[in-house]
């Protein structure tokens, strides 16, 4: 590969020396048949000499310059987008602080990220993901004046500098109109079908160097992501602290996850048909030393961003099967026990691959295990998860579509999902039977569940006119406040083996 670039260096030097050497050589015989006065002829061998050296040194001058220009668009160039790469930002972004704290001007820096870029270079390749970000990057240059600096900065990411002379208002007013207008204002799908989110920062109220406003704008960047991507956030000080916060709590968690700290609680579930305890929904617990309990809502997505989740899963699982071994809890006493499983885990063949064989080395007489999996996580990545699950399914682990209601799945997208079980969510629960959109969605999902041949869950059963309203419709699995908290597993034990085979209430 050098070679092939150095390769022209040897033939312009042959020819160099070459012409050189004729020159030289025809040159000389031609003075000397010219002028036979030699104090003439030594003028004009000067004269020669001289204008000798000026072409060759404008030749050198013409070469040096060439290359050293490309090697300055080499270096500072992104070949992809043919914009300035990070280290042109980084050094215009050095200069602009310098030049706009001599001359107390303002200019803001803003971060741009395609949301979900990596899915679509994953799903389909490389070349689409380079053709988004040709266009992302021509859309750039289109929508903004061409006193904007605009760079980009390697993977899905784009640096922006506004003009020195645009108020602060206008400035945040043209990056958040710039925001919706990149991919929304172009007529092509691909740019259609994604979003962007952007972070900004202002100079100086926030920041005076350049490190620091690269550091401050991503900051604001990731809280826009952290708020559901597809929008536009400014950096300020109560963001480091919450940002700080949750590096601290992220740090505590590796700790947690390292000395497996959690704590197990076991929710089961009632049928009203049989009157009898049918399964429990492992839920994890964690304590922290200043905090208290965190729950679960927090720390799972914590762990879901910061690349722990795997860890986690693997621990409540094997966990749970530990505490369910121990406490003697067999098939006959539990039918079957249902665990949480983070969809980028069931995408993680590692680790599915020892939950796996976990599962499948129990104990023979031990609970039925499945893994419930939200309904948003599946639609989202409906072709990843499709064939994860399918490919567990047929290893066969079972799969119960969690929290189901809040995806917008149509029958068809469900019908071809490996499921044996749909859990109702909570908040379609909560108002029954008043709620008359509750009770006609709930009644929906009933049937399709029946149409599907698939059991069906209520969660978040509260109350007897919710189970009566529930049963009434066809839903016979209660899951609960009214029939049971979530609760340790000495009391699981002790409620499931209870005499009375009746939920206390
Ligand atoms: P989820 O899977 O929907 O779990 C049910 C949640 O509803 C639990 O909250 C449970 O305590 C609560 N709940 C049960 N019955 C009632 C009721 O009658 N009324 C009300 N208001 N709430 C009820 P929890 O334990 O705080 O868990 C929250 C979420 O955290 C879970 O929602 C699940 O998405 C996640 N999670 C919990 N454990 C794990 C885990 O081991 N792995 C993963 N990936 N996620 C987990
Ligand atoms: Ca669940
Ligand atoms: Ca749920």
């Amino acid at each position: 590969m050098r070679h092939r670039f150095t390769r022209p260096a040897g033939r312009i030097t042959l020819t160099y020396l070459v012409i050189a050497l004729l020159w030289i050589a025809f040159s000389d015989r031609a003075a000397e048949a010219l002028f036979a006065d030699p104090q003439l002829l030594n003028r004009v061998q000067t004269i020669k000499g001289g204008f000798f050296v000026l072409a060759t040194g404008l030749l050198l001058y013409i070469l040096m310059h060439r290359t050293l220009h490309r090697i300055e668009i080499v270096a500072l160039e992104d070949s992809l987008t043919g914009l300035p790469n990070r280290l042109a930002f980084t050094r215009e972004l050095a200069l602009r602080c310098q030049t706009s704290l001599a001359r107390d001007q303002r200019f803001t820096l803003t971060l741009m990220d395609i949301d979900h870029f990596t899915d679509l270079n994953d799903e389909q390749g490389h070349a689409r993901g380079d053709e988004l970000l040709i266009m992302t990057g021509q859309q750039l240059r289109r929508l903004l004046d061409r006193d904007w600096y605009i760079a980009h900065m390697g993977g899905d990411e784009f640096g922006l500098l506004s003009p020195p002379g645009l108020s602060i208002q206008e400035t945040r007013e043209r990056l958040d109109w710039l925001q919706h207008a990149v991919m929304r204002g172009s007529e092509h799908d691909l740019m259609l079908n994604h979003t962007l989110s952007a972070g900004s920062c202002e100079f100086p109220k926030d920041a005076r160097t350049g490190q620091d406003m690269l550091r401050q704008a991503d900051m604001a960047l990731s809280r826009a992501k952290h708020q559901g991507r597809d929008r536009h956030s400014f950096y300020h000080e109560e963001l480091k602290r919450t940002l700080l916060e949750r590096l601290s709590l992220a740090k505590d968690l590796r700790d947690a996850v390292e000395q497996r700290a959690f704590t197990l609680v076991y929710q089961p579930q009632w049928s009203v048909s049989t009157s009898r305890w049918v399964g429990a929904e492992v839920l994890v617990r964690w304590h922290h030393a200043e905090r208290g309990w965190v729950p679960p809502d927090q720390f799972i997505p914590l762990a879901e961003r910061e690349g722990m989740i795997h860890r986690v899963t693997e621990c409540v699982v094997e966990k749970t099967l530990t505490e369910l071994n121990q406490a003697g809890l067999d098939r006959a006493a539990l039918p079957s026990l249902s665990i949480n499983l983070s969809h980028l885990t069931l995408l993680h063949d590692n680790t599915m691959s020892l939950l796996h064989h976990l599962i499948d080395q129990r104990a023979d007489n031990l609970p039925a295990v499945m893994f419930e999996i939200t309904e948003t996580a599946t639609m989202e990545n409906l072709d990843r998860t499709l064939s994860a699950m399918q490919e567990w399914q047929l290893k066969g682990i079972d799969f119960s579509i969690d929290d189901f209601g809040t995806g917008y799945s149509s029958l068809s997208r469900l019908k071809q999902l490996p499921l044996k079980e749909l859990k109702i969510d909570r908040s379609f629960i909560m108002d029954l039977p008043a709620d008359q959109n509750d009770a006609v969605i709930t009644q929906a999902i009933l049937a399709m569940a029946k149409t599907l041949s698939l059991n069906v869950v209520a969660e978040g059963v509260e109350t007897l006119e919710q189970s009566d309203f529930l049963q009434t419709h066809g839903c016979t699995i209660m899951q609960g406040y009214y029939y049971a908290r979530p609760m340790p597993i000495e009391a699981l034990t002790a409620r499931l083996t209870e005499p009375v085979n009746e939920p206390t209430r």
